[in-house]
């Protein structure tokens, strides 16, 4: 195990850093109150080649490892969750999935302007009545010839209306349940397809969601994402990879309440001293500054494992949900600290706790990775990483299943 970072992740560290407080951080306030998604950021990410962190150069990117990558997206999600999120779905959920799943012709046309970050991917999973249950899903996709054809709608879909390639899960076989799922890449420009933002959000206000409409959309038939059937299995290893990156951020949230709450205990007195004086007050910044050392701890875990081309569901699923969690609870106490001002605008904390609330929604409910862990801990998931334990654990033979 290695606790330090390279000289290179340092330097990422710094470069996102200096951007996001010279570039994010002094207008967030006002894209937040005007519901505007600033679209110049995706820009000035790509100028920094920050769209394809985990992509080989070959394909445009640059080639860093996953904790590079979750680096950028804590750095990112200190300034704000809009901007993490816009990473997460562009590279997380699309290109990494397109670099995984993609053959040459696909990566050479779709993957590397999206690694370049000259052309924007989103990632079209969530339908009205299906979140959590994916299998549950009703659009459609239709072999005729040479293509087929999707009809259907998709929801809460970020950069919805920013985006130029959608990965977007369709059944080609509507009773063959998780088998019966596929996946295409849609071009924005193909007939039929049309975008609308939702409204009314309570946070990532700054950022862009919403609905997908296709309507007899024709993909070619070379747009196929794997082979048909194989939608489900795509979902989920594009989860392993977009959760590690919602994990990542939701560090940079905690981070951005424990700097928020310092600065304020050091400035308000009561009671005749700073409020960091008081042992209650103590106890929330200890709870954060804990957590976020917990939470760092359990996505680099993540990062290494998937830096060693190992599988991770297990650990990616268990940082995202422990993560997210300790994220909205930093916030929501970083209100505390700041009393009745941490209640209006004036400080940022208040966007902080609206914006921890989507990441413990998205990408796998809390509810479901709490399942998840669950059933890893009974033995109710085929689960290699238990079976390596064997030889140091000798009762865990009888809780692997399958
Ligand atoms: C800001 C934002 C951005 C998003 N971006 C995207 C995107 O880019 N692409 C995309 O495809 N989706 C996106 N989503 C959608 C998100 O992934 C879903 O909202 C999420 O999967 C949950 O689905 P749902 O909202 O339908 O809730 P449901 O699945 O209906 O769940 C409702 C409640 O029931 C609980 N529940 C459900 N099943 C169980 C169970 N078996 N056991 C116990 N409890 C259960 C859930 O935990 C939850 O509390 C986004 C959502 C938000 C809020």
């Amino acid at each position: 195990m290695n606790f330090s970072f390279t000289e290179e992740q340092k330097s990422v560290r710094k470069v996102v850093r200096a951007f996001v407080d010279r570039e994010i951080i002094p207008y967030i306030k006002e894209w937040d109150e005007k519901v505007h998604f600033e679209e110049n950021i995706l820009k000035r990410l790509a100028d920094l080649q920050l769209m394809g962190v985990c992509i080989p150069e070959e394909y445009g990117g640059v080639g860093m490892d996953y904790n590079t990558l979750a680096i950028v997206c804590e750095e990112l999600e200190r300034g704000d969750t809009a901007f993490r999120t816009a990473v997460s779905v562009h590279t997380g959920l699309n290109s990494m999935t397109l670099l995984q799943w993609g053959t040459e012709e696909q990566k050479q046309k779709y993957l590397v302007p999206q690694a370049t970050g000259e052309k924007i991917g989103a990632f079209g999973l969530t339908e009205p009545n299906a979140g959590s249950d994916v299998v549950a899903m009703e659009t459609t996709a239709v072999k005729a010839g040479d293509h087929y054809i999707l009809n259907g709608s998709k929801t809460w879909i970020s950069l919805c209306d920013v985006a130029d390639h959608f990965l977007i899960f369709a059944k080609t076989d509507t009773k063959a349940k998780h088998h019966g799922i596929s996946c295409f890449i849609v071009e924005r420009t193909f007939e039929g397809l049309s975008t609308k933002a939702i409204k009314g959000k309570m946070g990532i206000r700054a950022g862009n969601t919403g609905e997908v409409f296709l309507d007899n959309v024709k993909v070619p038939a070379e747009n196929l994402l794997g082979y048909e059937g194989e939608g489900f299995k795509i979902a989920m290893s594009a989860l392993d990879n977009g959760r590690f990156t919602v994990a990542a951020g939701a560090c940079g949230t905690i981070m951005a309440s424990l700097e928020a709450s310092v600065k304020y205990c050091e400035e308000r007195k009561t009671f005749g001293k700073e409020i960091g004086k008081h042992q209650l007050v103590q106890q929330m910044i200890a709870k954060m500054s804990a957590n976020l050392e917990i939470s760092r701890l359990l996505v680099y875990k993540a990062g290494e494992l998937k830096n060693n081309g190992k599988r991770n569901t297990q650990e990616t699923s268990l940082a995202k949900w422990i993560s997210c969690d300790a994220a909205y609870e930093a916030a929501n106490d970083a209100v505390q600290v700041h009393g009745a001002y941490g209640f209006s605008n004036e400080f940022p904390v208040e966007r902080y706790l609206r914006n921890a609330k989507a990441p413990v929604i998205y990408e796998g409910t809390r509810e479901i990775h709490t399942i998840m862990q669950a059933e890893y801990a009974l033995g109710y998931r085929e689960d290699k990483t238990l079976r390596k334990m064997l030889p140091a654990w000798p009762f865990a033979e009888s809780l692997v299943r399958g």
